[in-house]
């Protein structure tokens, strides 16, 4: 790969890690003021950064498709203005612009290990990344909430994702060893020990390698229909209905609402379920409530699809103790808690049943709770 100095004749001030994401339990929650309960993945992307004194802002990715550096000008940033993966580190910088700290250029390299439309949050991995070289880089101070709030900033508006808090916070936030349960609403947190390797058991990730179209418009639908179900009940975000108003509340509401608020609401409970569990150390019975949570994303929120609800069926076929779609959906990953041992297993039964489906076979790994965003040492090249 084209090191740092090839592209730019001088060696990085420094290099800063950020990590993708799953979300153990807690889906479509967050844009809904409630609680996700994320871990970090040990997958990083990974930027070596010097500081200009110039405007000049010059980006590589090994991703990116080009053996040149992107070149943009950071007093030329505007929404729009930059089409491709380089909207993404140039949204970072912008927003920091915008919220008025005096940033200058940089000159980018930027690696990664996260599977990138996955639904393993890469977008936000090297959002964060470049937002942690920048925040030392220029000495901004910014706490690891802010700066996750200036990269979800700078997906919504400079990108125009309109995503919601998670995934920034979990790839800043998030500690080794340990599930993030944040509340959205005021992005408190709380750091949730998640010790698989004390209860034998493992985090299986099944990357399905698909990503349908809808993916897009259908979360924004999603999105506006809580909102609208939400001001239809008098609430500020559906976070604020109790679940002993919720049949209630659905009587109240237009068929096509009724499902998105069943299941912001049971989320709502199978979040505080999953931490009572984690807090007592019973991981086992994390897996009745993953595999809920997927029936009601599959059943009420219409965010499943058959690559996900195969993967799910086949894990928990094989043995394992549970199973849900992770992130936005309409496709990518799938995870599934089991005993370290039938690990291998349930991998090999869900790429059997794949191919069986003529499916492109899934990508599968094992994921331990890892560090979020960090400064890394710097390696020669
Ligand atoms: P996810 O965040 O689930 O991986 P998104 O669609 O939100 O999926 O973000 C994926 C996009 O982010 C890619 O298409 C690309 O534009 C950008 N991206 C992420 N990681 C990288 C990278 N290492 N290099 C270049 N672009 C990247
Ligand atoms: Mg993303």
């Amino acid at each position: 790969m084209t090191s740092f100095h090839t592209l730019y004749d001088a060696a990085p001030d420094g290099t800063w890690a950020a990590p993708g994401r799953v979300n153990l339990i807690g889906e479509h929650t967050d844009y809904n003021d409630g609680f996700v309960l994320p871990i970090a993945l040990p997958h990083t992307t990974v930027v070596q950064a010097r500081r200009r004194e110039d405007q000049v802002l010059r980006l590589f990715s090994s991703k990116g498709g080009d053996d040149a550096p992107v070149v943009l000008r950071v007093d030329e940033l505007a929404p729009g203005s930059v089409k491709g993966w380089a909207g993404y580190p140039a949204a970072v910088v912008w927003a920091l612009r915008e919220a008025g700290h005096p940033v200058s250029g940089a000159d980018l390299h930027i690696d990664s290990t996260v599977p990138t439309g996955a639904g393993l949050s890469s977008s936000a991995a090297l959002e964060c990344a470049v937002a942690a070289a920048y925040n030392d880089l220029h000495g901004l101070g910014l706490t690891p909430a802010e700066l996750a709030l200036t990269a979800q900033r700078a997906e919504n508006r400079f990108v125009g994702v309109p995503c919601g808090i998670m995934d920034q916070m979990a790839s800043m936030c998030c500690r080794e060893g340990h599930a993030l349960l944040l509340d959205s609403r005021d992005l408190t947190m709380r750091q949730v020990p998640f010790d698989l390797g004390r209860a034998g058991l493992s985090l299986l990730v099944a990357d399905t390698r698909v990503k349908h179209d809808l993916a897009d418009g259908a979360y924004a639908r999603l999105r506006a229909g809580c909102e609208e179900a939400a001001a239809a009940l008098g609430l500020p975000a559906l976070r604020e209905l109790a679940p002993a108003r919720l049949p209630e509340a659905l009587d109240r509401l237009p068929d096509r609402l009724r499902p998105l608020v069943r299941h912001v609401v049971t989320e709502q409970t199978r979040v505080e379920q999953a931490v009572a569990l984690l807090e007592t150390g019973d991981l086992d019975g994390l897996g009745p409530i993953l595999t809920a949570g997927h029936a009601s994303l599959r059943d009420d929120f219409g965010t499943s699809c058959p690559e996900t609800d195969l993967a799910v069926e086949a894990a928990v076929a094989a043995g394992a103790l549970g199973a849900r779609m992770t992130g936005g959906g309409f496709g990518g990953s799938v995870i599934a808690l089991v005993r370290t041992e039938a690990a291998e297993t349930v991998a090999a039964a869900v790429g059997q049943a794949f191919a069986r489906a003529g499916y492109t076979l899934p990508r599968t790994f094992t994921a331990l709770p890892s560090p979020g965003a960090h400064r890394a040492p710097t390696t020669a090249g």
